[in-house]
């Protein structure tokens, strides 16, 4: 029988990693799982080149830091350096992490977990899931777009390769820049396609300043306004493609006439936003309250909150959800009553939660 983990955590920011570690350290067996190349993935996509990270804590918190040894330095430091330390940390405690694999969904059985991803299941006694309030939208084309990046890791990646970017907005855009200014420092002059379902870019006046300046320098860009992902597909070759409608034209006998372009899904990044956790709240099935008026004073009416208990287990028993995912409230079940209950996004709150959520489990676990 494969190895039932106690805990598999699921994501590696810092919740995530305070979690691993804490198992670690109480003799707990357990396994991380994160989806990008490394650990702190999540801060490495959202936030900017050289912003400085601040240990910041809500005024009315009681509590320290609950993990030290993850708590932003008081001078603040740039996120690069934050992120480097960190990796450091992972390696010198030698933590079990297993990178570039994702969560795709969770099964029960009669006394465990299992955790599915695209790259093999896991078992688990316990599961924390620690992925951060911003999920990475999903390409809806019929066919499958799985392939398709949607970060940029490295641009040298895209050399010598006609590359196409989706998305209409700064993070579009800043990936076309760094993949310009990589075409251009290695004297490749292949296009970077530039496609936006609206007909209008919507860029911040310092972002357009910059990609102004690699296209003056020679940046090979072609815009694609009003162009749509459609299909992915595989083609002669074994090769996974997507298909963009660039334009169509109905004619009056219902005929449709269009051009479309088809890429290499390796040379596609889709950088089409972030929506919040529900979508996987909803396919595990963990349950969510829907704020009525008057109810929450900070989700707006409408607004469906997860469910938790005073120790972070939601509604799916074994289940654990910490952090930013449950950012910026959620709905605590505590001595027999239901009440909103703020939880701002921050490396404070991730790292304080995993701390409890440890705790609990170890209880637990006995
Ligand atoms: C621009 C910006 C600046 C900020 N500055 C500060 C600051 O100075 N101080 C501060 O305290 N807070 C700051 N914050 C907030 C802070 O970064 C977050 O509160 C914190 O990162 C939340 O930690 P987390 O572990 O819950 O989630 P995240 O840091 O988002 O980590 C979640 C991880 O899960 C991974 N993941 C997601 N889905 C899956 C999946 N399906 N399978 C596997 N892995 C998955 C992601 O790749 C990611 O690495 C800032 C936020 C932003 C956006």
């Amino acid at each position: 029988m494969a190895k039932v983990y106690d805990v598999v955590i699921v994501g590696g920011g810092p919740g995530g990693i305070a979690c691993a570690y804490l198992c670690h350290k109480r003799g707990l067996s357990y396994l991380l799982i994160e989806q990008g190349k490394s650990v702190f993935q999540g801060i490495t996509n959202t936030y900017p080149e050289g912003k400085n990270v601040y240990p910041s804590k809500p005024k009315e918190a009681g509590e320290p830091f609950l993990v030290e040894e993850l708590r932003p330095p008081d001078k603040p430091v740039t996120v690069e350096k934050y992120i480097q330390y960190v990796q450091h940390f992972v390696q010198h405690e030698n933590l079990a992490v297993r990178t570039e694999v994702q969560f795709e969904d969770l099964q029960e059985r009669r006394d465990h977990l299992v955790v599915q991803t695209a790259q093999g299941d896991f078992a688990a006694r316990k599961v924390v899931l620690a992925f951060g309030s911003s999920i990475p939208r999903e390409l809806s084309v019929y066919g499958d777009a799985k392939m398709v990046a949607k970060t940029l890791d490295d641009p040298k990646k895209y050399l010598g390769a006609r590359t196409l970017v989706i998305g209409g907005g700064n993070t579009a855009a800043d990936v076309i820049i760094s993949i310009l200014r990589a075409k251009r420092e290695a004297n490749d002059d292949q296009s970077v396609y530039w496609a936006h379902v609206a007909e209008k870019f919507d860029v911040n006046k310092e972002t357009a300043q910059r990609l102004g300046e690699e296209i003056l320098l020679g940046g090979n860009i072609r815009l694609l306004p009003g162009a749509i992902p459609r299909i992915g597909e595989v083609d002669e070759e074994g090769v996974d493609r997507l298909v963009i409608r660039i334009n169509d034209f109905r004619q009056p006998d219902g005929i449709e006439i269009y051009h479309a372009m088809s890429f290499p899904m390796k040379n596609v990044i889709a950088c089409i936003g972030s929506q919040g956790p529900l979508p996987i709240f909803d396919k595990i099935g963990v349950q969510t309250i829907t704020c009525a008026e008057g109810v929450c004073t900070v989700a707006k009416e409408g607004d469906r909150l997860i469910l938790l208990t005073s120790e972070y287990e939601s509604t799916r028993k074994g289940v654990y959800v910490i952090g930013g995912a449950i950012s910026p409230s959620y709905m605590k079940i505590s001595g027999g009553s239901i009440q909103e209950e703020k939880h701002p996004n921050l490396i404070y709150t991730a790292v304080n939660d995993a701390f409890h959520v440890v705790e609990a489990i170890r209880r637990k676990l006995g």
